[in-house]
């Protein structure tokens, strides 16, 4: 049977967390002082969040925070279409769509860049979810998207890359797909997550 298979972008499909550990980490140790290993294993364990709550959940009301977010928001406009697929996104999302899947890309990107992307890199999901105020990956995505595809949770399939992604999918009832990278298989494991992946190639497997 047909499935909606939503995707995460950063670190699920687009090869971009290294650099945007190295961008995170550069301005937290500039700010704050912490050394690059300690502030990029922070950025690593809250991400899947927009980096702005990130930030708040490691700094609470700290006062550089909007300062670093909008020089992260800045950098990561500049070189996000320098990041690339990894190597068999195009053709994983491509045979999802052959076989009568619906394909979602959801993130907390903001929709512009999503969109902007999209189009620079040639993919064309049936549907592109990226981060407005109030309206963020998990919860109202996952909304969004049943209604668009008048579906239900059962119908809809999260892949996601981050500890947090498998938080959201599970809050929403939504089967998760973890795919290893920015964690490993143990981390999803004793996070409660049976299903992971090393390749989206897996997934004509496991759907
Ligand atoms: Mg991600």
């Amino acid at each position: 049977m047909s499935k909606i298979v939503a995707f995460d972008f950063d670190g699920t499909i687009v090869d971009s967390m290294p650099r945007l550990a190295d961008i995170a980490s550069e301005l937290i140790n500039r700010y704050y002082g912490l050394s690059l290993k300690i502030s990029r294993d922070l950025y690593i364990l809250t991400s899947g969040l927009p980096f702005v709550e990130q930030l708040e959940y490691m700094f609470p009301g700290k006062k550089g925070n909007h300062e670093i977010v909008d020089e992260f928001e800045r950098k990561k406009e500049e070189e996000v279409m320098d990041e690339p697929l990894f190597p068999e996104t195009k053709e994983v999302l491509r045979a999802l769509a052959a076989q009568g899947n619906k394909v979602v890309i959801s993130s907390s990107n903001f929709q512009h860049i999503m969109e902007d992307y999209m189009l620079g890199c040639g993919l064309r999901p049936d549907l592109v979810l990226g981060h407005k105020e109030g309206f963020s990956k998990g919860r109202d995505h996952f909304n969004y998207i049943k209604k668009h595809f008048n579906a239900d949770a059962s119908d809809l399939i999260f892949v996601g890359d981050s500890l947090r992604d498998l938080d959201k999918a599970r809050d929403n009832g939504i089967r998760f797909i973890g795919r290893i990278g920015t964690f490993t298989a143990n981390d999803f494991k004793q996070a409660g997550a049976d299903e992971v992946i090393h390749d989206l190639r897996e997934l004509m497997q496991v759907l």
